[in-house]
This record gives C-alpha cells, sequence and structure tokens, in this order.
C-alpha cells in the first residue's frame, strides 16, 4: 500500500478509533474543494441494514450522513473512513450539483469515487452493506513478531482480502526472511457475522450488485 495512503494499516494502531466529523472536516477540504457546508454527522444505533445513509433535508437544511454504530463498532478505521467517503460522495452530489437523479451510484458518482480512491489509498465501494462487500474486501490481518514491526511504514502489518497467512507464496517473504526473521502472528480477521444481523441479499440483487461492480472496476 502506497506511503501516503490514508488508510495504511500502520493507522489502524496508531489511530483506532477517529472521530467522523474532524475526519468529514479534512476530506472536505482535501478531496471536495471545502464545498461541504451544510452537511451534519450522526452516530445511529438502530441502523443495522445499512452501514452509512445519507439523506439530503432540503437547500436550507442541507445533508445529514447518518453512520450505523452496529455494524462499523467492530469494524476498522479503514471501513469508517471508506464509509464516511461514500456518504460524502453523496452529499457532494446532492448539494454541488443538485442532483436528485435516483439512480444513486451513477456515472458522477463512480468518477468522483474513482478519483478519491485514487488520491487517497482508499477502496471506496459502491455498497451501503458489508454482507456485499465482504467477500471482496475482507480484512484479515497479521502482524510480525520480529523487528521488522517497529519500521514504518507498515510496522510489520500484513493485511489480506483473503484468510491465507503470510507465506512463501507472497512476493516478499524471502526479503522479508533474510532480513527479519520474525514471525507472523494474525492479529484481526472479520468479526461480524452478516447472518445475525441483516438476511443475505438474494441471487437476484446479488447480481446485479455483481454487474455494477464490474462497471466500476471496469473504469478504474
Ligand atoms: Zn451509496
Ligand atoms: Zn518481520
Amino acid at each position: 500500500m502506497a506511503l501516503d495512503s490514508i488508510v495504511a494499516a500502520r493507522l489502524e494502531l496508531l489511530d483506532p478509533n477517529p472521530d467522523p466529523t474532524e475526519l468529514f472536516t479534512k476530506f472536505n477540504k482535501d478531496y471536495f474543494q471545502g464545498k461541504l457546508s451544510n452537511v451534519t454527522i450522526k452516530w445511529s444505533s438502530r441502523m443495522t441494514s445499512t452501514v452509512g445513509i445519507c439523506t439530503f433535508k432540503g437547500k436550507r437544511e442541507g445533508c445529514v450522513i447518518k453512520l450505523s454504530v452496529p455494524l462499523l463498532a467492530l469494524r476498522s478505521r479503514k471501513d469508517l473512513i471508506e464509509t464516511l467517503l461514500h456518504e460524502m460522495i453523496h452529499a457532494y452530489l446532492f448539494i454541488v450539483d443538485g442532483d436528485k437523479e435516483r439512480e444513486e451510484h451513477g456515472p458522477k458518482f463512480l468518477s468522483h469515487m474513482n478519483r478519491i480512491n485514487r488520491r487517497s489509498g482508499c477502496n471506496i465501494t459502491i455498497y451501503h452493506d458489508f454482507d456485499s462487500e465482504m467477500e471482496y474486501f475482507q480484512s484479515h490481518v497479521w502482524r510480525c513478531d520480529g523487528p521488522c514491526r517497529n519500521q514504518l511504514p507498515d510496522q510489520g502489518i500484513i493485511r489480506k482480502s483473503i484468510n491465507r497467512p503470510p507465506g512463501p507464496s507472497d512476493s516478499w517473504w524471502d526479503n522479508h526472511k533474510k532480513s527479519c526473521k520474525g514471525k507472523f502472528k494474525k492479529i484481526s480477521e472479520p468479526t461480524w457475522n452478516p447472518a445475525t444481523l441483516t438476511s443475505p441479499p438474494s441471487s437476484e440483487v446479488k447480481g446485479s450488485r455483481r454487474a455494477s461492480l464490474q462497471k466500476a472496476s471496469a473504469r478504474t
């Protein structure tokens, strides 16, 4: 992962629970030219089927972005940031573009998503629930117990989307063996069980979500 990524693995330890309102202020400046002046960020403890939602209240009232406590409390800093940025794109389209179109993740959304992903090192997706997202971006995390855990950029932390421990099939494995000799221990894995919170999407819905994901990645 790039050195300047705002979701670098080492930040999970340095800053595990950032304040979403502070993040909003920073991201507004960095990625939206400070144009999101009328947005309120709230936590919701009752929202369990969607991880984030952005509601347009009107020209004067602006937008409210709600983030789900049940779905985000156990997730990584990276998940919080990517969820917030996703909702901020919706807010931008409402407020700045005056976009009332109901096609939520159309071409305008995708172009902002791809632009911010390129600049930030994020993996913002078109999903509003981890159920659909997790098979693509599930987070398994290992950390080395050798000397490299004290070195930047990643302090011995390895993230993978699949549950395959670091080993000879990783391109960096031999170099690490020569320079560090530490062993990797699993420090985190997805803890959220979708079955306990929402019913899985029907195959039809899933199919169409896949299709839009493919479209989305074709644009990057
Ligand atoms: Zn969305
Ligand atoms: Zn090491």
